[in-house]
């Protein structure tokens, strides 16, 4: 196969509809959503567009917060943000939790006052007190800002490794197609190679380095980039040539798709004798990925990674890639990365594999990671070897941290243990802050509330479907409705139940989903309700056709319905100076004050339609009451009706998703 210095196909989703008259997308390759720098180009500073009502001065964050939430209480697009956490060298995707004082930047540069509740403060520098060795204290500090905000500098960014990933349907040889890169291109010499994955290696190939990550699949890929972390520059797309474009085939691309990464298809298994490539290659045209040798952008290697055939090529290609695409860090920055992966090791404690995306890492570096730290006492590179550091691009195995992370949280190097902590800890305190709202995924009903001014708007869809012949006059239709001020953008298009990993991938891109005939598998609802993404179901494709317009007209009405949450039983009433209370016992759930509340005798109602005006518990105001408890209750209205053994049943209106 020959090597052409081409764009490969990025992005550009089969089912995505033409660019409307605007010919603007947010997601249409703006929002490249990876782990590499900003381009050398600085982004031009975005002024502000005009608005329906003016943005607000001044906001109020409870915590840690995201990204788009920020955003969405600034009155902002996500991706002014984003634009300013570049410049600062900050590769943030939407869900990125910002911490206070990056949040507070952000507001600065935004002409925005962001006011962080004193209880978050003052606990962590309480938390600081107490942790603090008698050292003086120093003036109060912008830490997490002061050390990763610098950045990159235009003028040191040099030239860094490709991070790849390798994505593909089960047993199309994604493991042995990672061993064999690794068994072959490891510098020579090594005695009995390396044993250990460690999550990501390096080889070495014509002088230069290309790193992989080593947990093939893109279950893996996407739960880091819903956990926020954006690594992967390339994506490998293994198909064996014996079997063709099988469902997780058709997901990785979808996946690497939302993620905006370039996908090298590995055509693997041409030793079998039922191989047949060209199959393969009219399968992939279909989903969008048009071979190179067909005029298409997408470069496609035949090889056997049990034979080692093709492998050379394919590395060559991912090489040339790397040098269309410019993958540059500063090394002299400040070090930031993610945790590829990390686990508790009975003899030498906590180790985490790091990628280290900018700056360079060093032994002794104190980090702060996710919501635990540490000083890096030992370094290793991914055969074992003791390093004393890592520059950009390249994972390392550390020993030092107090706590195991999680794969996929940010690491930064901060100033000193002390400043580490009190990260570590203000972080902690803010994750225990209950936040219902803290990630508010996308909804059908507010999509439209994201955007602002008279950009296009683009909304994302991951559709499941019953059956092929469903879901295509389904895609058909959704891309029909795109027009010139909003884009559907179907990320995915699949046939049978919703599963987990379109809700990560929901997550992780800011999408819907739309089921059509299908059930929802249990991880998947999990999920689902944690992340809050919206699943809405369908079996009238009018219907769904209604919602979606009305959606983007910023028309869909919400849907409730009452649910009962409690009993109380009337036990006495009290006559008031003005009016009554109900002297109640709580039978069962919970009595809220502004609940929905019927009275019933029997089969009787008594009071059709009232709230809960006021709830006491003796003579203190409560919010909630729970069962086994007794209150006095007292309704908006009709409660001089009420009478002693009357049941008064509390409703309350909730969302239907
Ligand atoms: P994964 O599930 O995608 O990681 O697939 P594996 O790497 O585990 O491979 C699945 C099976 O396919 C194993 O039995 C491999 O030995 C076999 N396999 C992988 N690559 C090749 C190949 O190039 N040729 C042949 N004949 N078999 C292969």
């Amino acid at each position: 196969m020959t090597v052409k210095s081409k764009a490969p196909n990025k992005g550009g989703a089969s089912h995505a509809p033409a660019r409307n008259e605007k010919g603007r997308s947010h997601n249409g390759g703006g929002n490249r959503q990876s782990g590499q720098p900003p381009k050398e180009r600085p982004m031009p500073r975005e002024e502000s567009r005009p608005t329906v009502a003016p943005p607000p001065k001044e906001v109020i964050v409870d915590s840690a917060i995201t990204v788009r939430d920020l955003a969405a209480l600034m009155q902002r697009s996500p991706i002014d943000l984003i634009k300013i956490l570049m410049q600062y060298g900050i590769m943030a995707p939407i869900t990125h939790t910002l911490d206070h004082d990056t949040a507070v930047i952000l507001g600065e540069e935004l002409g925005v006052k962001v006011n962080w509740p004193a209880k978050v403060v003052e606990a962590s520098a309480e938390a600081e007190a107490a942790a603090a060795d008698a050292q003086p204290q120093p003036p109060k500090q912008r830490t997490f800002i002061q050390t990763t905000m610098a950045g990159q500098r235009a003028d040191r960014m040099v030239e860094r490794p490709p991070v790849v990933a390798v994505l593909g349907h089960v047993d199309h040889g994604k493991t042995t197609l990672l061993d064999r890169i690794r068994h072959t291109n490891v510098a020579a010499g090594e005695a009995g190679g390396i044993t250990q994955r460690t999550g990501a290696y390096q080889v070495t190939v014509k002088g230069k380095k290309i790193t992989f990550l080593d947990t093939p699949g893109h279950e893996a890929f996407t739960a880091m980039r819903a956990r926020g972390a954006q690594v992967t520059d390339i994506v490998v797309l293994v198909v064996a040539a014996d079997d063709g474009v099988m469902p997780q085939t058709k997901e990785a691309i979808s996946h690497a798709r939302a993620a905006n990464v370039p996908i090298i298809v590995a055509i693997n298994k041409i030793d079998k004798p039922n191989a047949n490539p060209q199959r393969v290659m009219e399968e992939l045209a279909k989903e969008g990925l048009q071979p190179e040798s067909w005029g298409g952008d997408t470069i496609m290697v035949e090889l056997s990674a049990l034979t080692n055939l093709g492998i050379d090529d394919l590395l060559d290609n991912i090489l040339v890639l790397a040098e269309v695409e410019q993958f540059k860090a500063d090394p002299k920055g400040d070090c930031v990365g993610t945790v590829i992966e990390a686990e508790l090791d009975k003899f030498r404690g906590v180790t985490a594999t790091l990628l280290v995306q900018n700056g360079t890492l060093h032994r002794g570096d104190t980090v702060v990671v996710g919501k635990t730290w540490g000083r890096i006492k030992a370094m290793f590179d991914y055969e074992g070897k003791p390093i004393k550091e890592a520059g950009p691009s390249t994972p390392t195995m550390v020993l030092g941290l107090q706590e195991v992370p999680m794969a996929g949280d940010v690491f930064e190097r901060v100033e000193n243990d002390r400043q580490a902590r009190q990260i570590a800890e203000a972080r902690r305190l803010a994750a225990a802050v209950p936040q219902p709202e803290a990630r508010r995924a996308v909804t059908l009903e507010d999509f439209l509330k994201r955007f602002e001014g008279d950009e296009t708007k683009t909304l994302n869809l991951i559709v499941r479907a019953d059956m092929q012949g469903t879901l295509e006059p389904i895609v058909k239709s959704l891309n029909d409705l795109s027009n010139a001020d909003v884009e559907i953008k179907i990320l995915q298009a699949s046939i049978g139940d919703i599963s987990e990993s379109d809700v990560m991938l929901a997550e992780a891109s800011d999408a819907v989903i739309i089921g059509f005939s299908v059930g929802v598998d249990k991880a998947a609802a999990v999920r689902a309700d944690q992340s809050g993404v919206e699943i809405r179901k369908y079996d009238i494709i009018y219907k769904m056709l209604e919602d979606i317009e009305d959606a983007m007209k910023g028309m869909l009405e919400p849907v409730y319905k009452e649910v009962v949450v409690g009993h109380a039983t009337v036990l006495q009433i009290f006559k008031l100076r003005k009016g009554f209370v109900a002297g109640c016992m709580v039978n069962d759930g919970v009595v809220k004050r502004g609940a929905l509340a019927r009275a019933l005798r029997g089969n009787e109602v008594i009071v059709a339609e009232a709230r809960v005006e006021t709830l006491r518990r003796f003579t203190e105001d409560v919010a909630e009451v729970r069962q086994g408890y007794e209150c006095g209750i007292n309704l908006s209205q009709g409660d001089e009706l009420l009478k002693e053994g009357d049941v008064i049943e509390l409703s309350e209106r909730v969302r239907v998703r």
